[in-house]
């Protein structure tokens, strides 16, 4: 399947500048891009062997075009607590109102439900890939995979392993985790596949070591990502060294299970990380999902954006919804500099990010943990939405400009189409 298409053409091949196309061109076959160019010889020339004459134009117009969303950390069964207890700390948070919520997922009608809203808002919002926490539930879990790939967006799914300092009904012994995690792993396995499972440690507090090892050894057995949260807290990382005294940092405790870079991993938050921890995070390229919102609205803390970005360290956004309030990645973006511009008052050396910096961010940088997601250079995956900004004022700005506008005071209904791999994404059913 080959298309090409027109429009305003806007991405980040480096974090520090855009490349934009005026009335470009992009050459897609099966859903991986082939070129991009600013008129249609240049396309032509750059990828000969697709025959860019053959294919008809599809003409997007005054539109902007680029590339799709990446959610690098969201609980999908907190949906219904989105916006709910913004006014507690994360440890009274997750007892008081996360726990109880998640407990729901053993009925999987009121997973089913939920999980529909949830991906439907994501879809709203352009959020085409998505690191995500389920439940402990194995059925509920495969009822969230299930809706991923029905809608055709791509993500890693995240059976949530826990068995301590949580309600019973949110405990699972060692042996029916393995049991579920290995029933999901069968029926997902394929590694190319959209949708994949990801082994999901709640985070050490919740793990005892035996279950911490058998998470370490399924990553391992069956080659699978890691994803988990790390240092969001200051009294969560006391309460770790306490659990885990011969880690020599919060992160050592995962890395000693075989669960920090052994196999893809991410680690949300990250807020008080430094020493030890990041060169740990530098060795071993542990992806950071940065997470403003939850940050801010749990009182956690100013992740220091720009070290993470001076250290090369691999580093994504996610919403953490409902710690973070917001489903709305663009929205994501802006959090994110007015985050870094607070770290700056704190420390003038570090400066506050860019427009570029972050949309590489949360587009390139983050999509790497896919494979190749994230941009439209030739060989990524054709991830892509189409912009209409139309009751912006597009006429009175740049393109830059235009892009900024509708990051900044945009939303959902200036998006006109979505791409995932290639494939138009229609909005999914709710019920
Ligand atoms: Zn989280």
């Amino acid at each position: 399947m080959k298309n090409v298409y027109k429009a305003h053409i806007l991405f980040t091949k480096e974090k520090n500048k855009f490349d934009v196309f005026e009335n470009g061109y992009i050459a897609v076959e099966d859903g991986i891009v082939q070129g991009v160019a600013g008129s249609l010889k240049e396309l032509s020339a750059q990828c000969p062997a697709f025959n860019v004459e053959s294919v008809k134009v599809i003409d997007f117009g005054n539109r902007l075009l680029i590339p799709a969303m990446n959610d690098m950390h969201v609980h999908a069964p907190q949906v219904h607590n989105q916006g709910v207890a913004m006014d507690l700390e994360l440890l009274p948070w997750l007892q008081n109102y996360t726990f109880p919520e998640e407990s729901k997922y053993a009925d999987t009608h009121y997973a089913e439900r939920m999980y529909r809203r949830f991906l439907h808002t994501q879809w709203l919002f352009g959020t085409m890939r998505s690191v995500v926490f389920g439940t402990i539930h194995t059925d509920s879990t495969r009822i969230l995979m299930k809706l991923y790939q029905e809608a055709g967006m791509g993500a890693m799914v995240g059976k949530v392993a826990m068995n301590r300092n949580c309600p019973d009904t949110l405990s699972e012994d060692v042996e029916s985790y393995i049991q579920g995690q290995e029933a999901l792993i069968a029926e997902f396995g394929d590694k190319n596949a959209l949708v994949r499972p990801i082994v999901t440690p709640r985070f050490v507090p919740s793990c005892t070591p035996e279950l911490l090892r058998a998470c370490g050894e399924l990553a391992n057995k069956y080659q699978l990502p890691v994803q988990s949260h790390l240092s969001e807290n200051t009294s969560e990382i006391a309460w770790v060294a306490e659990l885990e005294k011969e880690s020599t940092c919060y992160g050592d405790a995962y890395n000693r299970y075989g669960l920090f870079g052994q196999t893809p991993t991410i680690m949300a938050h990250c807020v008080w990380t430094n020493g030890n921890e990041l060169e740990l995070m530098k060795k071993n390229k542990v992806m950071v999902a940065h997470c403003p919102t939850s940050n801010f609205n749990l009182s956690s803390g100013l992740a220091p954006v720009r070290t993470f970005l001076d250290e090369d360290l691999p580093i994504g956004l996610g919403s953490d919804i409902s710690g973070g309030h917001d489903l709305n990645m663009f929205r994501m973006l802006v959090y994110a500099i007015q985050v870094s511009k607070m770290h700056y008052q704190l420390d003038k050396n570090k400066a506050f990010l860019t427009l570029p910096e972050i949309f590489w961010i949360a587009t390139k940088s983050a999509g790497s943990f896919f494979g190749k997601v994230g941009s439209f250079e030739p060989g990524y995956e054709f991830d892509a939405l189409v912009i209409d900004d139309e009751v912006l004022h597009p006429d009175e700005y740049s393109l830059l400009h235009r892009l900024e506008r509708f990051i900044y005071v945009g939303d959902d209904r200036q998006i006109l189409h979505r791409f995932c791999r290639g494939q138009e994404i229609k909005e999914p059913k709710m019920i």
